[in-house]
């Protein structure tokens, strides 16, 4: 499955890579872009590079690697509505994430072990309506997770879907909360979403923000975004409207979308992060940028007038 992961998300995967190799691993990740089925096809892929005893190659058959393929490691958990009934009350699927999940997330957590722990929180679909989405992740060779307690052998049509601001209650983000700031040792946090915008900003505050690019796989020919990576970051005001205009040109003149120019550019500063890990300086600015830049694509998805919006994304009020 890797093989398709690792050259759609290269950004993503080189980012995780750097970060486990110099042990800069944050404790909770948020995965975001539209393609649900590629986050949680990712956040495996790291869960699985995380575990692996052998090689950590695409095609290594370690027992790890093998039980995160067939999404049945027991310290690989997925947490949804609908996944991990038999923490819900009464046993039934529900609209949003219960407290009593984040309760035994918290004493999961609090058990020894000596897998590095992954959780992956979602919001989910199964049934007829996650057909789409269940066949993307067959896709990326993944399968749903197991149903707790399930001894049904056939496969479940599951699927993915962004968490949404009313995902948790105000009980369970102040239990789900607290656990993420504990340091628990060898543990990760995955929260999927499409945007920053879907998960309630304490989260969002206590994650680092990945992009999973949901059009992988284009050519990223990053001569077209030259002249802004060039003059960036800009050095005055005349600087960044000329590379807002910038954006516009490219993507008249190449047929694409404002928000492809965006990704293209994201990708582009993506790879240099992880290429330059250890250079402070040079990792704030682009981190602050990459965040800038999640701010203004939605914006732009949400029809804000994309003139002001990539303004402010160039605009640098630190120089
Ligand atoms: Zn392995």
């Amino acid at each position: 499955m890797n093989s398709i992961l690792e050259k759609d998300f290269q950004f993503a995967t080189n980012f995780f890579n750097n970060a486990i190799k110099k042990d800069k691993l944050f404790h909770s990740y948020l995965l975001t872009g539209n393609n649900n089925a590629a986050k949680y096809a990712f956040a495996l892929n790291i869960a699985r590079i995380l575990n692996c005893t052998g090689d950590k190659s695409e095609d290594c058959s370690c027992l790890n690697c093998k039980w995160i393929r067939n999404n049945s490691h027991p310290a690989v958990m997925t947490f949804s509505p609908i996944d991990f009934i038999h923490v819900n009350d009464g046993g039934k699927a529900k609209d949003n994430i219960s407290v009593n999940q984040a309760r035994f997330i918290k004493e999961e957590l609090n058990k020894t072990s000596t897998y590095h722990r992954v959780l992956i929180i979602t919001d989910a679909i199964e049934g007829k309506e996650a057909e789409e989405g269940y066949l993307e992740l067959k896709k990326y060779g993944i399968k749903a997770p197991l149903e707790a307690g399930s001894t049904d052998e056939t496969e479940r049509i599951w699927a993915p879907k962004s968490l949404s601001v009313n995902i948790f209650s105000t009980e369970t983000a102040n239990a789900l909360l607290k656990t993420i700031e504990e340091p628990f040792e060898n543990v990760t946090f995955f929260f999927l979403a499409n945007s920053k915008e879907d998960l309630i900003q304490t989260i969002v505050s206590r994650c680092q923000c990945v992009n999973v690019p949901s059009s992988p796989n284009k050519a990223k020919d990053y001569s077209i975004i030259e002249k802004i990576t060039k003059n960036f970051p800009a050095k005055d005001n005349l600087t960044a409207v000329m590379m807002a205009d910038c954006v516009k040109n490219i993507s008249k003149e190449n047929d694409i979308s404002i928000q492809e120019v965006l990704e293209l550019i994201e990708n582009y500063y993506g790879e240099n992060i992880s290429n330059n890990l250890g250079n402070t300086k040079n990792y704030r600015t682009i981190l602050t940028f990459l965040n800038k830049l999640e701010i203004a694509k939605s914006q732009i998805e949400r029809y804000v007038n994309p003139d002001s919006a990539l303004e402010i994304l160039f605009f640098n009020e630190k120089i």
